[in-house]
């Protein structure tokens, strides 16, 4: 069985739960959206569930973000497919969907009250847009990315036997 989580933002106008087989919070994210939406130590983790198991209560509260998202140069603007899913009375950033990706949802470790599992090693993702204040914690057996991991959620849990069946 899948693992229920159970999330919810600060002032609790937004609750929610989803079923979750990749519940380890090991991907630390550094890009400028991460960091400016979710991610205040400059970085934000998300996990990933099964998306039509999601639950919502307060939904009139949600808003969605989507980003622009440019070259390094500045150039070739788009508007991301991502939307972040945050409560409009508090801020706090609670899940990711994008309909690219119709079966996944990606809520924000942050926004889970169910306690989580801690991962035995961590994925550092997106270093090359890190700013420069920031000094990742790097552990033994941590894997470090200037971009995207080899490895999706889905991969890493089942790699390291970690896939809640
Ligand atoms: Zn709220």
């Amino acid at each position: 069985m899948p693992i229920t989580l159970e999330g919810s933002c600060h002032c609790g106008a937004v609750r929610f739960t989803l079923e979750s087989h990749t519940p380890h919070p090991y991907q630390l994210c550094y890009c400028s959206i991460c960091r400016k939406t979710a991610g205040g130590g400059g970085f934000a983790i998300n996990i990933m569930g099964v998306a039509n198991t999601l639950s919502i209560r307060g939904r009139k509260a949600l808003r969605i973000y989507r980003a622009v998202i440019c070259d390094d140069d500045g150039g070739n603007c788009e508007t991301s497919t991502g939307e972040r899913n945050f409560c409009s009375k508090c801020a706090s950033a609670l899940w990711m969907f994008s309909p690219e990706w119709p079966e996944l949802i990606h809520p924000f470790a942050s926004a889970i009250d169910t306690p989580l599992p801690t991962p035995p090693v961590r994925t550092h993702l997106m270093l090359k847009y890190k700013t420069s204040w920031v000094e990742p914690v790097i552990h033994k057996g941590d894997l470090q990315f200037q971009e995207y991991p080899e490895r999706s959620i889905e991969s890493w849990h089942r790699h390291h036997g970690l896939w809640v069946t």
